[in-house]
């Protein structure tokens, strides 16, 4: 049993950004860098991003990194 707050069930889940963080709010709100749509969330870098976006963003990261680990491993 585990609760979740506890950092082992982050580790268990793909490299997410602690969103929980007040790092990764702010009262203005800027235009997401990927959708450019408002948003007061900011990204690992502070640079404006809904959740969702950023994490679509870095899952897609993975996947075309997954590719090309894979690509490179079969040639
Ligand atoms: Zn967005």
């Amino acid at each position: 049993m585990s609760g979740p707050d506890e950092p082992e069930d982050d580790a268990l889940v793909l490299p997410l950004l602690d969103w929980r963080s007040r790092d990764h709010w702010s009262w203005t709100e800027k235009p997401c860098r990927y959708c450019d749509k408002p948003t007061q969330m900011r990204d690992s870098k502070h640079k404006p991003a809904h959740k969702l976006c950023a994490e679509r963003a870095l899952a897609q990261q993975a996947a075309d990194a997954a590719d090309a680990y894979q690509i490179g491993q079969d040639r």
